[in-house]
């Protein structure tokens, strides 16, 4: 795997797909500032080399259309800050104006294209937009992890214009090396922790790592799936009835694989989905009608926690309840401080894919785990085993 590390850009243009897709207010001030951040070592190491910038992104859903509102012109000066260099753009990504604005780039300099997607041939990988795009640069660098599971033109389909000038910007290598270490080069045991609303967004996840883990642990909404598909009372938790006979799958797979499945003993049931709504702790195979299953309860975190303490390699994916309410988030927090307390002790643990990642950077547990991927659907789709295009094209000969 070749990362910018591995070249000397002295002197040469440097072609790189960050993921710029920032949230902004509606003044369009940007508000999260991270994926800028997260993209300035690999910037960094280029301007050092004496290399040239050209950065190129997506910002939003304009689907083709030119449109203000989703102009890059209005990220510029965060860009600036972020990298503390005064960043040059133009309102074009290919064509005369495009290519002479990077042409006349010199050393250490830093161009801002406009938005990939006011041309909809990139979202539809067009090779032809996508060798304009080439002319920009002498080396092509892929730093944009977010968009890694798309066959755009920007992200993978470029490539082939680089044929021996092509790597991985930092981060990509990062997220890249995150991933391999949960599922090739674990040390054991390996857990996974597997939350969030539904069974059927997880089961290809949870088929594709049953094989590298020793421990899988199950919470959140899911939960009621497998205890109803076991023939338990769930009250009125959230269910998919259809995917009982899967989850019975699912049980017996880890079992043929030795893998220990942990599901929660107790559960905090609400008598509403309000977070003012009465509660009571009980077995959570013993839902009373009329209720419903929001949080884990006290026994089960303890069980958890003790699993994951004796872990050395930990995956989180998805939280144990339904966190957004402060009343049924205690699991989700609990099961925050036992990855954080076993990543203190020397286990690697990684947390990805959207609601456990807003969770983790909201409780502040960012600097408590090793790594918080920035990737949700590129993440969501490493961990069930599929190859990534933005990936493949730059590790293809
Ligand atoms: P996902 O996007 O599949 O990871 O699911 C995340 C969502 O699952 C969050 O919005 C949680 O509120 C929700 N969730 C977690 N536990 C429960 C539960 N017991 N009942 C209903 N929703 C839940």
């Amino acid at each position: 795997m070749k990362t910018v590390n591995d070249f000397n850009f002295k002197g040469k243009k440097a072609l790189i797909r960050v993921d710029f897709n920032v949230p902004q207010d509606e003044n369009l001030n940007v508000t999260d500032n991270t994926r800028i951040v997260s993209a300035k070592p690999t910037i960094d190491k280029i301007v050092k080399d004496g290399g040239s910038v050209i950065l190129m992104t997506h910002l939003g859903r304009p689907k083709g259309e030119v449109s203000d509102k989703y102009s890059l012109k209005h990220i510029v000066d965060e860009v600036s800050k972020v990298l503390d260099v005064a960043v040059k753009f133009v309102d074009e990504c290919v064509g005369v104006e495009a290519e002479q604005a990077a042409a006349d780039l010199q050393a250490g300099e830093v161009l801002l294209v406009e938005n990939l997607r006011f041309h909809s041939e990139e979202e539809k990988g067009d090779a032809e937009f996508a060798k304009q795009l080439s002319k920009l640069g002498d080396i092509y660098v892929n730093d944009a992890f977010g968009t890694a599971h798309r066959a755009h033109a920007s992200t993978a389909v470029i490539a082939q214009y680089f044929p021996a000038a092509k790597c991985f910007g930092l981060l990509m290598a990062k997220e890249l090396n995150a991933i391999q270490k949960v599922l090739k080069t674990g040390e054991k045991p390996v857990t996974a922790i597997l939350g969030g609303s539904k069974v059927s967004s997880k089961i290809t996840i949870i088929e594709n790592i049953l094989p590298v883990i020793d421990n899988l642990i199950i919470g959140g909404g899911m939960t009621y799936t497998f205890i109803k598909a076991q023939g338990g009372k769930i009250g009125k938790s959230i269910c998919e009835d259809d995917k009982q006979a899967l989850a019975l799958d699912i049980l017996k797979k880890a079992k043929e694989k030795n893998v220990k499945v942990y599901l929660p003993e107790d559960t905090v049931v609400a008598d509403g989905f309000d977070n003012n709504a009465n509660t009571q702790i009980v077995e959570t195979k013993n839902i009373p009608d009329d209720w419903e299953g929001l949080d884990v309860g006290p026994k089960t975190i303890e069980a958890f926690s003790k699993v994951i303490l004796d872990s050395k390699t930990i995956l989180w994916n998805g939280p144990l309840g339904v966190f957004e309410m402060p009343n049924f988030a205690k699991g989700t927090i609990a099961i925050g401080d036992a990855i954080g307390a076993a990543t203190k002790n020397g286990a690697f643990s990684l947390v990805g894919g959207g609601d456990s990642v807003a969770f983790v950077k909201q409780n502040n547990y960012t600097d408590k785990v090793s790594y918080v991927s920035t990737g949700g659907g590129a993440m969501l789709e490493s961990l069930e085993g599929k190859e990534l295009p933005g990936v493949a094209a730059v590790l293809k000969d």
